[in-house]
């Protein structure tokens, strides 16, 4: 499910919403109350995002690379990367 943030135009809101595509964006600010005063934020919010994403793959890594070091022969770590690869999308 992808994550959309929001912007309130009128009290300056910020905040993430998990919703389907098919949805229809929403509209109504949940802090202030206010209709019709929710803005989508595509670039800047999406950014956001990928960043907290990248923490979580890097810090995976780091974890399979000890692993890896630790024990040489076992080759467990792979299964983790196609894990990270698949949510890519
Ligand atoms: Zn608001």
């Amino acid at each position: 499910m992808p994550t959309y943030s929001y912007e309130c135009q009128s009290c300056q809101h910020v905040f993430d919403a998990f919703q389907y595509m098919s949805e229809d964006p929403l509209k109504d600010c949940p802090e202030c109350k206010k209709e019709g005063s929710l803005k989508r934020l595509i670039g800047p919010g999406a950014g956001f995002i990928f960043k907290g994403e990248g923490f979580y793959i890097t810090d995976y890594r780091s974890k399979s690379y000890k692993e890896k070091a630790k024990s040489e022969s076992q080759s467990s770590s792979t299964s983790s990367d196609t894990k990270t690869s698949k949510t890519s999308t």
